[in-house]
C-alpha cells in the first residue's frame, strides 16, 4: 500500500482529469457525478462560490461574465500574447490590466489570473481522488503540451500549488500517452501521438532508445478540434433554420446553445453508427429535423482534419524521418474517436494507430504511470528516466542586441549547457544577462524571459573578463541560469522567473485565498451533502408508508412523523446544512419505531440513519465508490 498517493492528473483545455495506478493498470477516477471527464469550465456563482465542471457549463449561456472556458490558452502568458485568443475566445480580462502583468479574468464582480483558475479546476480534481479514496491526496504529476514554454510550464506548476497540490513532474503529454500504452517496454522505436483535442492540435514524434522516451519534434496547430467541427455543423444547421423555417436563431444564444448540444451528440453519434438525426425543437412551435449520415458528415469535416496533414509532414521533416520509419502511432484526445479521423492518420503514417485506450483518458493514465514512478512503486520502470525536448531555442542578449542561442530548439530535456563572454568596456564592472527564448536573430524578436545583472566585477580591461554563462532545464523544463566570472570567483544566478509569471510572494497570497474558497466550497459541500440525505431519509419514510409496518402506528405517532417530514422539506430549501441536519436527526429519532418495525429491509436502514451511500446501496441506486474504494484501500 502507497503510503503518499500521488495522483496523475490531465488538465486540459477542454476537459481535465485524475488519474492513479490501481495495481499493474493506471485508472481513471470519476467524479461525483460517476463522470470521467471533468469539463475545464469554471463559473462564480451569484453567491461568489466557485462552481467546476459540468455544474459550470450552463453558466457560459446563462451568465456568461460569471464563466470562463479554455482558460489553459492563457496559462503564462501576457497581454500582447493573447490578441488572437481575445478575437476567437470571449475571455473577458481584468479592465485595469497594463502590458507586462499578470493577466487576470473577470468572473462576476471579482478577478482571478489564470494559475488560480486552473487552480479550481485541479482542486477539484483533487476533491474527486479524495472522496474516492477517503485520504487526502497532496502529490501530483500533471502533463503539459510538449511545446508549452518555460512560463506557461511555471504558470502550470503554480496552478498546482495554489491548489494545494506538490507539482512533483510536469511531463509533456505525448510522452504520457506513450507510457500508457507501455511503449517504454518496446525499448526502441519512433513513436508519433497524433492528438486532436476540443481546440487544439499537437503531433509529436517521440524516439524511443533502451526504454527512455525523447521528444524529437513537436507540431500542431493551436487553433483546431472538434470546436470547429461543432461550429461548422452549428453554421449549417442556422443555415437551414433560416431557409426553412424562416427563422433566423444566429443571435438567440439560448437556441445556438441548444443547437450546439445536438450537434455534439450527433458527432458523437456518428462515430459509432452510420447515419442520425437531428431534431432540435425551436421557437415559435417550429422544429428543425434532419438525417446526417457518416458519408455526409466525413465530407463535411473533411477540409477541418485535413489541416492535421501540414503539421504532421511538417514534424516529420524536422525530425528527418519518412512516414514508413514511424513503429507506432498513439492517438489522443476525443476528436480521434472518429473514424475518418482514424484513417487519415493510419494513411499518414502507414500503420495502424493504437486505439485500446480511451483516447480522452490515455493522458492522465499516463500521468499516473508517472506518477507511480516517482513514487517508486513500480519495479518494471523503476530505472526509467524520461526525456523531453525544449520546444523553443534558450539565450541570452548579447552586444548590439543580438540573439546568442545557447540551447537549442529540441535539445533533450533535462539539459545544460555553457558558453563563455566577456566584457565590452574597460573597467565594466555589471553584466547584464537578458535571458530570451525564441528562433528569431534580434533579441527585440525574442520573448524575454528574465533579466538580472551580475555585479561586482573588479575593473579589468574590456575583453579580459571571463564570464561563464549556464543554462540549465531541469527536468519539469524549468530554466536556471547562472553567471560567473571565472578571474574574480563573482557570480550570480535565477531560476528564471517568467515575464507574466507569478511571484513567489503571489502565489502564497493566492494559497491563501484558496484557502478562504476551500472554506466557501465547504460550506456549500455540507449544504448539499445534507440536501441529499435529507432526500434519501424522505424517500425512505414515503416507503415506509407504504409498508406493513406503517399500519401498526399509532395516529399520534403518524401525526409527529407528518410534521418532522414537513419540517424537513421545509429547511432543505434553505442553506442552513445544520439546520437540515437538525431536521434530519429530529426525523429519523422521530421515525424510529417505524424503522424498528420494518428493520428487515433497506428502508429501515435508511430510516436509522445509516450513512448515505450504505442507504443507497440497499435501494440499488448507482453509486460506485463504496465498492471500489474497499478493493484499493
Ligand atoms: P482537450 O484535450 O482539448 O481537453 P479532449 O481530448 O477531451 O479535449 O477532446 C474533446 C473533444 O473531443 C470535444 O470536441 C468532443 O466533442 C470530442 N469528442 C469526444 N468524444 C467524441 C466522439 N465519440 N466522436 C467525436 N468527437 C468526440
Ligand atoms: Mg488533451
Amino acid at each position: 500500500m502507497a503510503t503518499d498517493r500521488i495522483v496523475g492528473i490531465d488538465l486540459g483545455t477542454t476537459n481535465s482529469l485524475v488519474a492513479f495506478m490501481q495495481g499493474e493498470s493506471p485508472v481513471v477516477i470519476p467524479g461525483e457525478d460517476g463522470l470521467n471527464l471533468v469539463p475545464s469550465v469554471v463559473a462564480l456563482d451569484e453567491r461568489d462560490q466557485i462552481i467546476v465542471g459540468n455544474a459550470a457549463r450552463k453558466y457560459l449561456i446563462e451568465t456568461p461574465e460569471r464563466a470562463v472556458y479554455s482558460i489553459k490558452r492563457l496559462m503564462g502568458r501576457g497581454l500582447e500574447d493573447i490578441q488572437e485568443e481575445l478575437q476567437l475566445f470571449p475571455f473577458r480580462l481584468a479592465e485595469d490590466l497594463h502590458a507586462g502583468e499578470v493577466l487576470r479574468i473577470t468572473l462576476g464582480k471579482k478577478t482571478f489570473t489564470p494559475p488560480e483558475i486552473s487552480a479550481f479546476i485541479l482542486r477539484q480534481l483533487k476533491r474527486n481522488a479524495e472522496r474516492f479514496f477517503n485520504a487526502p491526496v497532496n502529490k501530483a504529476v500533471i502533463t503539459v503540451p510538449a511545446y508549452f514554454n518555460d512560463a506557461q510550464r511555471q504558470a502550470t506548476k503554480d496552478a498546482g500549488r495554489i491548489a494545494g497540490l506538490e507539482v512533483l513532474r510536469l511531463v509533456n503529454e505525448p510522452t504520457a500517452a506513450s507510457l500508457a500504452y507501455g511503449l517504454d517496454k518496446k525499448q526502441n522505436g519512433i513513436v508519433a501521438v497524433y492528438d486532436l483535442g476540443g481546440g487544439t492540435f499537437d503531433i509529436s514524434i517521440l524516439k524511443l532508445h533502451d526504454g527512455i522516451f525523447e521528444v524529437i519534434a513537436t507540431n500542431g496547430d493551436t487553433h483546431l478540434g472538434g470546436d470547429d467541427i461543432d461550429n461548422l455543423l452549428i453554421k449549417i444547421a442556422i443555415d437551414d433554420i433560416l431557409g426553412d423555417a424562416n427563422l433566423d436563431v444566429s443571435r438567440n444564444s439560448e437556441v445556438v446553445a441548444t443547437i450546439r448540444k445536438a450537434v455534439i451528440e450527433t458527432k458523437i453519434a456518428l462515430s459509432s453508427e452510420s447515419a442520425t438525426e437531428m431534431d432540435i425543437e425551436l421557437p415559435q412551435g417550429k422544429r428543425y429535423q434532419r438525417e446526417i449520415t457518416r458519408e455526409q458528415f466525413e465530407q463535411l469535416i473533411q477540409p477541418i482534419i485535413d489541416r492535421t496533414v501540414g503539421p504532421c509532414k511538417q514534424a516529420l521533416k524536422d525530425a528527418g524521418l519518412k512516414p514508413a520509419q514511424i513503429d507506432e502511432v498513439v492517438l489522443v484526445g476525443g476528436s480521434t474517436r472518429i473514424p475518418k479521423v482514424r484513417a487519415l492518420v493510419e494513411e499518414l503514417f502507414q500503420r495502424k494507430p493504437h486505439t485500446d485506450l480511451n483516447p480522452d483518458e490515455v493522458v492522465a493514465l499516463g500521468a499516473a504511470v508517472q506518477a507511480n514512478i516517482l513514487g517508486g512503486g513500480s519495479e518494471a520502470t523503476e530505472n526509467m528516466l524520461l526525456l523531453d525536448v525544449t520546444p523553443l531555442s534558450l539565450g541570452i542578449e548579447v552586444a548590439g542586441g543580438v540573439t546568442d542561442k545557447i540551447i537549442l530548439r529540441n535539445s533533450t530535456i533535462p539539459a545544460s549547457a555553457t558558453q563563455y563572454y566577456t566584457t565590452q568596456i574597460d573597467g565594466q564592472a555589471n553584466v547584464a544577462i537578458h535571458v530570451l527564448q525564441g528562433e528569431r536573430e534580434l533579441a527585440k524578436d525574442c520573448r524575454s524571459l528574465a533579466r538580472f545583472d551580475l555585479k561586482g566585477i573588479p575593473p579589468m580591461t574590456a575583453g579580459m573578463a571571463r564570464i561563464e554563462v549556464k543554462f540549465l532545464i531541469d527536468a519539469n523544463g524549468i530554466l536556471h541560469v547562472s553567471a560567473r566570472e571565472q578571474r574574480s570567483g563573482k557570480e550570480s544566478e535565477i531560476e528564471v522567473q517568467p515575464s507574466y509569471g507569478l511571484t513567489d510572494d503571489q502565489v502564497e497570497n493566492m494559497i491563501l485565498d484558496s484557502f478562504d474558497f476551500a472554506e466557501e466550497d465547504f460550506r456549500r459541500r455540507q449544504v448539499i451533502e445534507a440536501r441529499n440525505e435529507a432526500d434519501t431519509i424522505l424517500a425512505a419514510l414515503e416507503k415506509g408508508k407504504k409498508s406493513p409496518a406503517w399500519g401498526q402506528l399509532t395516529s399520534d405517532e403518524k401525526k409527529k412523523i407528518a410534521k418532522l417530514e414537513k419540517a424537513l422539506v421545509q429547511t432543505k430549501g434553505e442553506d442552513d446544512y445544520s439546520a437540515i441536519r437538525t431536521a434530519i436527526d429530529l426525523l429519523n429519532q422521530g421515525t424510529m419505531r417505524l424503522a424498528e418495525l420494518m428493520m428487515d429491509t433497506a428502508v429501515g436502514t435508511a430510516l436509522k440513519g445509516k450513512n448515505m451511500d450504505e442507504a443507497d446501496m440497499g435501494e440499488g441506486t448507482e453509486t460506485g465508490h463504496p465498492v471500489a474504494r474497499a478493493d484499493f484501500e
